[in-house]
């Protein structure tokens, strides 16, 4: 099977893996689609020692497929069941892993960065981190799940919804974007902020919200207009930027929650004064656990969102070179392998 490796230096090669066979308690899937990942771009920024270190691991950890085997032990998976994988791998049986958490775990592992990913037509995953896909789920938006929708739906569930609110959404990656639509989904007002001229007409193709270019205006300025002073309930930072995070307190309103989720900057930049002045609740979102994966199935499953508009890009896995240069160049929304 072909399979993706980091070479270092912003460069990746396609090889030939045998294919893997499972072990006790084991699934091995064929993948479907696999999306890359803005911390993928962080490995294929690394140096050629970092990748050499990784003896030749295959990228990748955002897997969707079908079950193609199984091992001994594996119940609650069979051939020909349509999947997602959970991206992070904890020990299995600390009180964070056994509940579904292994993010949390003090030995966290991930797909892609500690053991083989996703980027490669045949993955094996312990049956304990496959997720069931319902056939209304497309395999594209299986693979946001599996990641950067999971996060954003996790950050989603951090804002206590009250009827009327506003959502602003910082940050329209995959991440920002999802979150977006899926807050809108959830009933609220959506704004979006972004300073990238591909994601701005990406998302306002989308046409969920108002989308401000924060690079021609001021959003404190403009969503104060837009909220006829009051400010926004819901905010979730996704850029990392430190201004963006400074203007997420800003706009927010009396009493908001505002949710951190993009890293990249050591400081937080928030004026304390709106912290205080408007007794705002911060709070951080990093990844997502199961549980949120089953209550995002289940919400997608009643209220369609146009999720799967946030791909751009597909291509195969030989084509890795050219997808891997494509997305780093920004000009993407969402960028996945499929087969
Ligand atoms: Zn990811
Ligand atoms: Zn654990």
């Amino acid at each position: 099977m072909k399979g993706v490796v980091y070479l270092g230096d912003s460069k990746v090669e396609v090889r030939d893996f045998p294919r893997p066979e499972p072990g006790l308690g084991q699934v091995v899937t064929e993948m479907k689609v696999a999306g890359l990942c803005g911390s993928d771009l962080h490995k294929y920024h690394s140096s050629q020692k970092w990748a050499r270190g990784r003896k030749g691991m295959i990228s990748g950890h955002e897997p969707t497929g079908v079950v193609v085997e199984v091992g001994l032990n594996v119940e609650h998976i069979s051939v020909g069941d349509r999947i997602a994988v959970y991206h992070r791998v904890g020990c299995g049986h600390c009180a964070d892993c056994m509940s579904g958490n292994d993010a949390f775990c003090h030995a966290s592992g991930a797909f892609g960065r500690t053991q083989d990913g996703s980027h490669a037509d045949y993955m094996l995953a312990d049956a304990r981190h496959c997720l069931p896909l319902p056939d209304d789920i497309s395999f594209v938006v299986g693979t946001q799940l599996a990641c950067t929708a999971g996060t954003a739906f996790s950050a989603l569930g951090k804002i206590p919804a009250r009827s009327g609110d506003t959502l602003v959404v910082f940050g329209l990656g995959p991440v920002g974007l999802a979150a977006l639509l899926m807050g809108v989904g959830m009933g609220y007002r959506g704004i979006g902020v972004e300073i990238q001229p591909y994601r701005i007409k990406l998302a306002q193709r989308l046409g969920q919200g108002d989308i401000i270019n924060a690079q021609e205006d001021d959003p404190v300025t403009v969503i104060k207009e837009l909220s006829a002073g009051k400010g926004c309930g819901g905010v979730i930072e996704c850029s990392g930027s430190p201004l963006a995070r400074k203007q997420a307190a800003a706009v927010a309103s009396r009493g908001a929650t505002v949710v951190y989720v993009g890293g990249g900057h050591p400081h937080l930049t928030v004026n304390f004064g709106d912290v205080l002045g408007k007794d705002l609740t911060l709070r951080a979102n990093s990844v997502y656990s199961v549980r949120h994966y089953f209550e995002a199935v289940a919400f997608l499953g009643q209220q369609s969102v146009p999720l799967d508009d946030i791909v751009t890009h597909r291509y195969k896995i030989e084509q890795a070179v050219e997808a891997f240069s494509t997305f780093d160049r920004g000009e993407t929304g969402k960028v996945v392998f499929e087969w």
